[in-house]
């Protein structure tokens, strides 16, 4: 960035301070257009951009000692452990999708969690035939899959890591030490599982004294920084096969699972390719089988390249109807077809097929919602035949997670979702080692049949979707969020917002969002003009009486003279930092 620009953004920059800090309180609330200057940055030498100050710094300070974006994902996953543990950690799974400069290739660590060797397709069901309710499945030990993530890093460390892995594990572990201030997002996680965290060792590291910590409190977490210390000396063996993996398995044996050691010495991960696709003249490369997300965001953005969506406003009614119409069209497809493609066969060349989706654009109509959506028949569109049943729907509860973006001065990236379910997974935590276990099992359907139900070894369907999208060949936009389902429409509604409405970044992610994933209820945001909504119910639509928040988007973007743009979402706490030539950071 030369000195003239610097100068405007700071100008920009002050001007949004003062106008922020004139403003009475909910300057920050979604949907108004003022935002906290940690959520934006600019840096010719790399961005980092996550839900937690402590790890966009942790992961800053990587890229200033000059590491890669590679090392940086590392470094912050095992901060986010520490300062956000409710969101992901070493007791979950991800997607770390990769851009490497030098190969001009992406790729994807998929360390998803798996089902153990005992899990069986009516696990989830009592001894009457009927499903569990979600708010007990997701609680017992049955609910818990076999790990994925440090295996994710460690490979990611042997494949790319540049800088020791001391370096990487240590501001973690001293995070962990030295403890984390809770800030609104943890205490109001913490209080609201105030029943799940009681029933395992989570309850002297959350409520101490049987009190919910609160914010402004400090979390010491003293296990994991010891666990942490010992995967520091003993590396992976540590946990798959060693005497972490050991106590994990025996604690989920304590909560009903069936999970054993040698399901974690047996825990695979896969090295992915991205699932591509067009919009605009834009290359998208995202998150493939076992997820939904890269398929379901392509088809929706394939299914509305031929509607002029700029042509409206971006609050306009013509806009959220297409885009709900095309959400409802993309998730009967994806609740119908997609499971583990080790194990089922999903038509994603049919899927995405362009004539295949003109067909299914055409049940489109403006001014009218379609009633009756189906799942369409992809298989027409490639070799193979329907041997997928449509999957039920069951009482599923949408899940938090976290997703952060990187990038270096050597133009790698990484755009990583990383999970344990739901906020604080399972709620239980390993006795001793201080880290919590996810409940990524209930992503399977409940109900047996389809394909996404549970078998051994199987990874249940995710809607986790880290993308990259480029321009002219370049990396241009890295990308993702949590949110369960309603990932895929967020990461939508951003890309959108960037490539139809020309948005900056931060504006793209805060204008409000929708989700609906079948006619006729739609989740919003925040700033949806009640007229806007009303226009909509007269074409058959209808919104939830109030509004939420929906996901959490860290994003990084290219910009034209090469420099890098970040931005985090004001849903959480999240920062960003961009580095520069000079100081080695811009603020
Ligand atoms: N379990 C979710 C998925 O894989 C991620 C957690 C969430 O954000 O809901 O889609």
């Amino acid at each position: 960035m030369n000195v003239k620009r610097r100068q405007i953004w700071s100008l920009i920059v002050l001007a949004v301070l003062l106008f922020t800090t004139a403003l009475p309180g909910g300057a920050f609330a979604k949907g108004a257009p003022h935002y906290s200057d940690d959520e934006v940055a600019y840096g010719e030498e790399g961005m980092v951009a996550t839900a937690h100050p402590a790890a966009t710094e942790i992961g800053a300070e990587v890229l200033r000692k000059g590491g890669t974006a590679m090392d940086a994902a590392i470094a912050i996953q095992l901060a986010l452990n520490v300062a956000e543990p409710m969101m992901s950690g070493i007791g979950g799974g991800g997607f770390m999708m990769v851009y490497e400069a030098e190969e001009d290739d992406v790729s994807i660590i998929d360390s998803r969690e798996r089902a153990p060797a005992g899990a069986e397709p009516d696990m989830f069901l009592d001894e009457n035939g009927e499903v569990i309710p979600f708010s007990e499945r997701h609680i017992t030990g049955d609910a818990v899959g076999v790990p994925g993530t440090l295996k994710g890093l460690m490979t990611a460390y042997d494949e790319w890591g540049t800088r020791p892995f001391n370096q990487l594990i240590n501001p973690a572990i001293k995070l962990a030490h030295k403890g984390v201030e809770v800030n609104s997002v943890l205490a109001e996680a913490i209080d609201d599982n105030q029943y799940e965290l009681s029933r395992s060792a989570a309850k002297d590291v959350f409520l101490p004294g049987g009190e919910p910590l609160q914010e402004g409190d400090k979390l010491v977490q003293k296990d994991l920084a010891d666990t942490f210390k010992l995967i520091r000396k003993d590396g992976l063996d540590a946990f798959y096969g060693g005497e972490i993996g050991q106590a994990l398995a025996d604690t989920v044996q304590d909560f009903g699972g069936t999970m054993t050691s040698d399901d974690l010495e047996n825990y695979q991960l896969t090295i992915d390719e991205p699932v591509t696709g067009t919009y605009r003249g834009y290359e998208i490369a995202s998150m493939p089988p076992p997820s939904s997300g890269g398929l379901t965001v392509l088809q929706m953005l394939k299914m509305l390249e031929g509607f002029d969506l700029s042509e409206y406003d971006v609050k306009s009614p013509e806009k959220y109807h297409l885009m709900a119409e095309a959400m409802h069209l993309a998730y009967a497809d994806r609740n119908a077809y997609i499971g583990d493609t080790q194990f089922v066969d999903v038509p994603m060349e049919g899927m995405l097929n362009e004539e295949y989706l003109a067909e299914r654009a055409s049940l489109i109509e403006m001014g009218q919602a379609n009633e009756n959506v189906e799942p369409g028949d992809p298989w027409d569109y490639q070799d193979g035949e329907l041997d997928t049943a449509v999957s039920s729907d069951d009482d599923r509860e949408i899940g938090e997670t976290t997703h952060f973006s990187v990038a270096d001065k050597w133009g790698n990236h990484v755009s990583y979702t990383t999970t344990i379910e739901q906020v604080f997974g399972s709620g239980i935590m390993v006795p001793e080692y201080g880290f919590m276990l996810n409940n990524e099992l209930t992503d399977f359907n409940a109900v047996p049949g389809g394909p996404n139900q549970v078998e051994p070894d199987k990874r249940p369907m995710s809607s986790m979707t880290p993308t990259m999208v480029f321009k002219d060949g370049e990396p241009y936009l890295s990308l993702g969020s949590p949110g369960g389902p309603t990932i895929i429409t967020s990461v939508f509604q951003t890309l959108v917002n960037v490539i139809d409405y020309d948005m900056p970044l931060k504006d793209a992610i805060e204008e409000p969002r929708i989700y609906s994933a079948s006619y006729p209820q739609i989740r919003w945001e925040d700033g949806i003009p009640d007229d806007v909504r009303a226009t909509m119910e007269d074409w058959g639509h209808q919104w939830q009486s109030s509004p939420g928040e929906i996901g959490n988007v860290q994003a990084v973007r290219v910009l034209e003279d090469g420099s890098y743009e970040g931005a985090a979402d004001s849903s959480r706490a999240g920062t960003a930092i961009g580095l520069d030539k000079t100081a080695g950071k811009n603020k």
